[in-house]
């Protein structure tokens, strides 16, 4: 009694018909919006001068330069304009821009500055500490010089009598 049991051995070929159906999750990003840290990061201001071959300087009736650090950058040409911003004749108070050699007797030299009026205050025997210098300029009128200058650290004054005091600064190249 071969009872041939067949078993039909169901292969069940299951098609796992996986519904791969792309579930387009539109997954917005929006939840993991990074804020974009746009970082302020401060300038720490060490100085408020900033570099530039282009100055614009004023001088004024209270007898006061607008700008008493200049920093520029060595070796290459700075263009500076001189403009009397005040209103008092030029023979009270006129002013000028006149740059010194490193080691000048600042001193010395405006007090020989101050007798030159003929010269309009640019003493004639002490030119060799001067660099450059810009003209006097009265009320209203200004002057442009350009001039270059090495790596190092420059006074400047006003030449005209008694304004060297308060007219002066240092012009740093770097
Ligand atoms: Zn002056």
């Amino acid at each position: 009694m071969e009872r041939l049991i067949i078993v039909l051995a169901l292969v069940l070929t299951v098609y796992l018909t996986s519904c791969t159906g792309n579930k387009k999750k539109d997954k917005s990003q929006s939840d993991t919006a990074t804020t974009s840290t746009q970082a302020e990061s401060p300038v720490p201001s060490t100085d408020n001068a900033v570099v530039s071959n282009t100055i614009e300087m004023t001088g004024d009736d209270q007898m006061k330069f607008n700008i008493n650090v200049i920093k520029v950058k060595a070796g290459d040409k700075v263009t500076l304009t001189l403009k009397n911003i005040g209103a008092m004749p030029k023979e009270a108070m006129g002013h000028n821009f006149v740059l010194l050699k490193p080691g000048t007797d600042i001193e010395k030299f405006a007090l020989q500055a101050m007798v030159s009026k003929e010269t309009d205050y640019i003493p004639a025997a002490l030119k060799s500490d001067i660099l450059t210098h810009t003209k006097l300029t009265g009320p209203g009128e200004s002057d442009t010089i350009e001039f270059t200058v090495p790596k190092g650290e420059y006074d400047y004054i006003c030449t005209f009598p008694g304004h060297y005091a308060t007219m002066k600064g240092k012009l740093i190249a770097g």
